[in-house]
């Protein structure tokens, strides 16, 4: 998908042949083992990635995954994608993603423990501060990243907060972060409905996928007059023409850690989550869950894309004739609240001087407001598709630093 994407925006932006490789194929691709101890006394080993795409305009950014599907290739088209995010919204980073092949919930806390500090130690000749910051995704949190932020600390013989973002406010990390990825879909959102002239007031939306991104964005639509009538995890998908409650939502999965067991008689069937009559989408969970027959079939306004991936190129296809109907809000730029409070936080890090909230969700929303401006200008102008427009900002602002930097030696 990311080649196919690329291709794309290659043809439109019409970059010679022989620049598409340097610009597509990532720097670095590490693999490595990662054995543990587990409670029974036995060793099991899992597979770690890294995937660094680009050192052009500064240390490479972008989460850690920890998923059964992780696999060298789903974590380069990650790190591809981190890259066009970070440009899109003038970051000073190339993209980079890694992640371990397990499912965490298969671990107890203190095998988890075990697995992120070895995956970091493995990783410590890779990464730094200046090299590669890692930050949370999916299946690692807060907590993940304190691990990786004491493991790196220890063996440098110092705290080094600025290593990793995403971490809890206690140990270097910022105000606003956790929250960040979920409010910015939700800003963006709000800027959509206003070029549409639709009031977010009494509008209803839908989201699948209830973790750190899905229950935020439902949390901040609710809180815009939203009304959220599905949402869904790996576990359970609800449906609720009359609007579900969300604040009874969170706490439930706070609680349990998943939505099953919230209620018996909203249960519904997932496949019809994305399709119902709604007004807002929002896909906050895995890749390609929007093939074309998906495609064909949403009867929602605006498409926000909270996930990395979503939309398959075939999907893309359908939704570019169907432009008028439905509006699409690009993962890069959709989701990219995220990656942006974590460059915030690496600032502050660097600097060790922390802002309020205030001044964390400020700054995010001009960001976002910068780049949703940017995107709707060249859609507008060259008559493409949003994530055309999206990726072709990220590619240009990639390509022209390379061109001036050149070629070393
Ligand atoms: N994993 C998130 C993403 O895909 C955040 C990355 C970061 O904060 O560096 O954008």
């Amino acid at each position: 998908m990311a080649r196919e994407q690329f291709q794309v925006i290659a043809d439109y932006l019409a970059i010679p042949e022989d620049e598409r490789d340097r610009l597509l194929y990532p720097k670095r691709a590490i693999a490595v083992a990662c054995p543990i101890h587990r409670d029974d006394g036995k060793t099991s080993v899992f597979m770690g990635f890294r995937v660094q795409h680009h050192l052009t305009l500064g240390p490479t950014k972008g989460g850690t995954r920890f998923a059964p599907s992780v696999d060298i290739g789903e974590v380069a088209a990650l790190a591809v994608w981190m890259s066009w995010k970070c440009a899109l919204a003038g970051l000073p980073y190339g993209g980079a993603k890694g992640g371990v092949r397990v499912d965490p919930r298969s671990l107890s806390l203190r095998e988890l423990e075990g697995l992120s500090r070895r995956y970091m130690q493995e990783m410590i000749p890779f990464v730094g501060p200046q090299t590669d910051v890692m930050a949370p995704d999916m299946g690692t949190n807060e907590q993940v990243m304190a691990w990786f932020m004491d493991t790196y600390s220890m063996y440098q013989g110092q705290t080094v907060t600025e290593i990793v973002t995403g971490k809890p406010v206690a140990s270097g990390g910022t105000e606003g972060r956790r929250e960040a990825t979920g409010r910015g879909i939700a800003f963006l959102v709000g800027r959509a409905t206003e070029r549409l002239q639709m009031n977010p007031m009494g509008a209803t939306a839908v989201v699948q996928g209830f973790g750190n991104v899905g229950s935020v964005a439902a949390a901040s639509l609710a809180r815009m007059g939203v009304k959220i009538v599905g949402v869904s995890d790996h576990t359970a998908c609800y449906i609720d023409p009359k609007g579900l409650d969300v604040a009874a939502l969170e706490r439930h999965a706070a609680e349990r850690g998943v939505l099953a067991g919230f209620s018996t008689e909203l249960l519904a069937d997932p496949s019809e989550l994305l399709v119902q009559p709604c007004d807002i989408a929002v896909p906050a969970a895995v890749e390609r869950v929007i093939d074309a027959d998906i495609a064909t079939r949403l009867r929602c306004r605006i498409l926000a894309e909270g996930a990395n991936g979503p939309t398959t190129p075939d999907a893309d296809r359908v939704l570019n004739q169907r432009r008028g109907e439905v509006f699409v809000i690009p993962d890069i730029l959709c989701n990219a609240g995220g990656v942006i409070v974590s460059y915030f936080e690496w600032v502050q890090d660097l600097q060790h001087f922390f802002w309020d909230e205030a001044e964390v969700l400020n700054r995010l929303n001009h960001v976002l407001d910068r780049a949703f401006t940017r995107v709707m200008a060249r859609a507008g102008r060259d008559d493409v598709p949003h994530r055309t427009a999206a990726m072709a900002i990220g590619v240009e602002k990639v390509r022209n630093a390379k061109q001036v930097r050149g070629l070393f030696p």
